[in-house]
């Protein structure tokens, strides 16, 4: 009786059974420079596990050779003027390094910004085998230059990775090659002379393999740019959200919303510019026939408001579904909250509905909202369209809620360097 139970609930729980395995077998990529095949691909699943498989190589950001591009070949342009056009502009370099299952993962390259070349057939543009992380770098008040909390996006870019079957690697390694970008590009295109200003940082891994044959990819490309992005974290008036339509969902229980594979995102652009046209920022995307509240466009969601016996409480959704993205973000807030507003306001992350949200609405019980990503940092939500209904979310500070406010000033005090905070990793930038 007992194996069969076993192995039915094994075969119910074949996804999470993948990852676990994969996960495992991760502390072999570690320091995975020289040591048997466990450290490539590192799995089964593309049947490569046999003895005699070559010694495959771990991403290894001390092999990091170093081409320079030529600096007086392109200016830096204004922060006004550097995201009016229809292309990103990116830094003079970028970093790559290229694997395969026959030798793992190639020595890293930091080398002038250009365009890569695929083959038609390369998986990736067929079966989205993509994923990516977004992180800034924050020039400080100080003058020093630093990245917020880069370990948690490297290992969540592991997690993603792993998840559509491209190949693993040691998530500090992906951390020292995203810090080696900016200490070479750091100075000229965040420069001392920018306080308060930040650049955007795109790793991404690609499965690069030219072949239709709907498989792991057997050959991934891993890069990473720099780029200027807009400030999106104070539109005018607040953020307005819509929810989705009543037809479509962004993630399910049992997908992938929880991982930042491209996937995700391609599919809720219709949604999205539905709702732009009705003059709303982003969707508020609920799930289920419960209407459960989950995140607000690419970022997670916060509400502040007054239980029915008058406590405070920010709310958010929870993680254990594997619905939503573990936001950095939504972590920080999280923690900092619990940390700072202990017996003020109590952290609540839970599955809350947009009944719930309207009801308390209706009863005057909202206090704030918020959105929480790297792309919009900390911003305020001050409407939200629910079929015909509007809450309208109030900003007794100006243009923010004061928790929002607050939450945001602390954030920004640990990237900027006004606040020294273990959270802030300041880069170690060539001398010039
Ligand atoms: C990237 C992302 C977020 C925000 O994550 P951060 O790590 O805070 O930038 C939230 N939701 C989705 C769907 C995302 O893609």
């Amino acid at each position: 009786m007992l194996p069969q139970k076993r192995s039915a609930e094994e075969a119910e729980d074949l996804t999470s059974t993948a990852m676990e395995h994969k996960i495992a077998e991760q502390p072999a990529l570690s320091n995975g420079k020289t040591n048997g095949h466990a450290n490539g691909h590192s799995n089964g699943t593309n049947g490569h596990t046999n003895g005699t498989t070559p010694t495959l190589a771990g991403l290894d950001a001390s092999k990091l050779t170093i081409t320079l591009a030529d600096p007086t070949a392109r200016a830096v342009p204004d922060e006004a003027t550097a995201c009016t056009g229809t292309e990103t502009i990116c830094t003079d370099h970028m970093v790559t390094a290229t694997w395969k299952y026959t030798t793992g993962w190639s020595a890293p390259e930091l080398k002038p910004l250009g365009p890569i070349s695929l083959h038609p057939t390369a998986s990736v543009l067929h079966y989205a085998t993509e994923c990516f992380e977004g992180l800034k770098a924050y020039r400080g008040h100080d003058g020093r230059l630093r990245l917020f909390r880069p370990d948690l996006n490297a290992k969540r870019m592991l997690m993603s990775t792993l998840r559509i079957s491209l190949p693993g690697f040691d998530p500090a390694e992906l951390e020292k090659l995203i810090l080696a970008l900016m200490a070479v590009d750091g100075a000229k295109w965040l420069p001392p002379s920018r306080p308060g200003s930040f650049l955007y940082l795109r790793p991404a891994v690609i499965g690069t393999q030219a072949q239709l044959g709907v498989q792991a990819p057997k050959e991934a490309l891993l890069f990473i740019t720099a780029s200027f992005m807009p400030r999106m974290d104070a539109p005018a008036g607040g953020m307005k959200l819509h929810t989705n339509p009543e037809d479509m969902v962004r993630a399910w229980v049992g997908g992938f919303g929880y991982a930042k594979v491209g996937a995700n995102y391609g599919p809720s652009l219709l949604a999205t510019n539905e709702a732009r046209e009705r003059g709303f920022g982003q969707i508020l995307w609920l799930y289920g026939p419960e209407g459960y509240c989950t995140e607000a466009g690419a970022s997670n969601f916060f509400v502040v408001w007054r239980t029915r016996e008058g406590a405070l409480q920010m709310i958010t959704a929870p993680l254990d579904d594997k619905l939503i993205l573990d936001g950095v973000t939504r972590r920080s807030v999280v923690e900092l909250a619990r940390e700072r507003l202990q017996g003020e306001v109590e952290v609540v992350e839970r599955k809350y509905t947009i009944d719930e949200l309207v009801e308390a609405d209706k009863e005057g019980r909202v206090v704030e909202a918020f959105a929480a990503g790297t792309a919009f940092f900390i911003c305020p939500v001050s409407q939200i369209r629910h079929r015909d209904y509007d809450i309208h979310i109030p900003m007794v500070k100006g243009e923010s809620g004061q928790y929002t406010a607050k939450i945001k000033g602390w954030m920004h005090d640990i990237m900027y360097g006004n606040e020294q905070h273990p959270w802030g990793i300041v880069v170690e930038e060539k001398q010039q």
